[in-house]
């Protein structure tokens, strides 16, 4: 998509520090990072928000946690734990409008909202 930030750090448009790239996915580090890891996973095809999820889109999510868990292990931080978080239109603060989930961790993370 055109006017979209994500679409062009995936066509390289726009510079990004990567940390995991293949066919269907992207990954890169977060420009304002919430805390110390802080990794954003995204898919290559653009869908807007996660209500355009569709069963079509399937195997790509599950792809998608395939390659959080491989980041997770490569860069050393499986162990000690992490949070994924994917936000989705207004009240949960979304502002890029292509869907990507957030790995955040590299310290104990506060503000537990559930569990
Ligand atoms: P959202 O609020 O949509 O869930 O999260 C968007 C995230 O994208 C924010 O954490 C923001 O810091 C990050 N972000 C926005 N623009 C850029 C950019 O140009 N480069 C990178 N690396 N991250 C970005
Ligand atoms: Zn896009």
């Amino acid at each position: 998509m055109e006017d979209c930030i994500f679409c062009k750090i995936i066509n390289k448009e726009i510079p990004s520090e990567i940390v995991y790239e293949d066919e269907e996915v992207i990954a890169f580090k977060d420009i304002n990072p919430a805390a110390p890891i802080h990794i954003l996973v995204v898919p290559k095809k653009h869908i807007e928000t996660l209500l355009d999820v569709t069963k079509e889109d399937g195997k790509l999510i599950s792809h998608i946690y395939e390659v959080i868990n491989k980041i997770a292990i490569d860069n050393g931080f499986s162990k000690q734990g992490f949070r994924v978080i994917a936000n989705c239109g207004k009240d949960s603060g979304q502002e890029v409008m292509h869907i990507h989930f957030h790995i955040l961790g590299g310290k104990k993370l506060g503000d537990k909202i559930v569990g």
